[in-house]
């Protein structure tokens, strides 16, 4: 997008935010999405709408003010349920003070002058995943994130999928995975087996030990058999979710992120294996990667929203 020519110019950037319970992240991006600076600052969670995006862009200034730039558009993502055409954050967990409800993409673009757009966390997880990380050209993707929660999203057709409601792709909360109960209020969801809370629930039920996932993966790397157990049940679950997507849509490749997808080597065998003994109608196999980009996915993500949106309208 920028004019030809050896003279130095003021860089075209877009910014990316990832609003998180305690914490935001922004990052900088060139217009190919190399990250040129980011930073965190606690989120104002219970201060309310106005204060978290105040937050945000306070941090972008501290940003922008270290390196000229010309800011072509931001892109924002939220944890809970949003819209992300009207850029208005629906429902918001209890931890967010008068967050539901609240214009994001409105109060951005008035107070920075550019075009500002609101995504699902987990759909600018895959976002950022599609564009800088481990599934770049790939058309036909299923991301989860594995954190305190189960999330998931759809990559089709080179672009994502995020349904009439947003919720597209969203394997946390479907029934079919046994019979417990999930936090939700339903029983028998992904979420029971594969987040960190489950992780943490279902070691405990089987030793009367409360650890952490991770405290859960170092036991199973030492060779304990309940641990071992707990992330071979996560590892078929999430391989029953790759399975039903891959009936449903035909997608190729799985990328799954978030903190419990650290202990890869305790997930992987079990899904593979479950995978393998279910092969797809297709006859190929779905590819499972592991994410890349760590804790920047979500704002290098939203970033790329705002690349694409805005790249868009200049090219007409
Ligand atoms: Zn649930």
């Amino acid at each position: 997008m920028s004019a030809a020519g050896g003279r130095t110019e003021t860089p075209e950037v877009f910014a990316g935010v990832d609003i998180g319970g305690t914490t935001t992240q922004v990052v900088l991006c060139t217009a190919d999405l190399a990250v040129i600076d980011s930073t965190e600052v606690p989120t104002p969670a219970s201060a309310g709408g106005q204060a978290m995006v105040r937050a945000a862009l306070d941090a972008l200034g501290a940003l922008r003010a270290k390196v000229p730039s010309r800011l072509l558009g931001i892109g924002i993502g939220a944890a809970g349920v949003v819209d992300s055409r009207t850029g208005r954050i629906l429902v918001a967990s209890d931890s967010f003070n008068s967050w539901a409800g609240f214009a994001v993409t409105r109060t951005v673009e008035e107070t920075l002058g550019v075009p500002a757009f609101l995504d699902n966390d987990v759909n600018a997880f895959l976002r950022g995943e599609t564009a800088k990380g481990a599934v770049v050209d790939e058309p036909y993707v299923l991301g989860m994130t594995l954190g305190t929660g189960v999330g998931g999203a759809l990559w089709l057709n080179g672009e994502l999928f995020d349904g009439p409601h947003g919720a597209a792709g969203e394997l946390g909360h479907i029934p079919g995975f046994g019979d417990l109960h999930c936090t939700c209020g339903g029983r028998g969801h992904l979420e029971t087996l594969a987040s960190g809370r489950a992780i943490r629930a279902r070691y405990g039920e089987r030793t009367g030990r409360l650890l952490t996932a991770r405290d859960v993966a170092g036991a199973a790397a030492d060779g304990d058999p309940d641990a071992i157990a707990v992330y071979e049940a996560a590892g078929a679950g999430l391989a029953r979710a790759i399975l039903l997507t891959a009936g449903l849509t035909d997608i190729t490749t799985c990328v799954i992120g978030g903190g419990v997808s650290r202990a890869w080597d305790l997930l992987q065998p079990p899904m593979l294996a479950a995978l393998a003994a279910e092969p797809p109608v297709s006859g190929h196999q779905v590819k499972v990667v592991q994410a890349v980009l760590g804790s920047g996915a979500v704002a290098i993500g939203a970033a790329s929203r705002a690349r694409t949106e805005v790249g868009v309208v200049t090219r007409v």
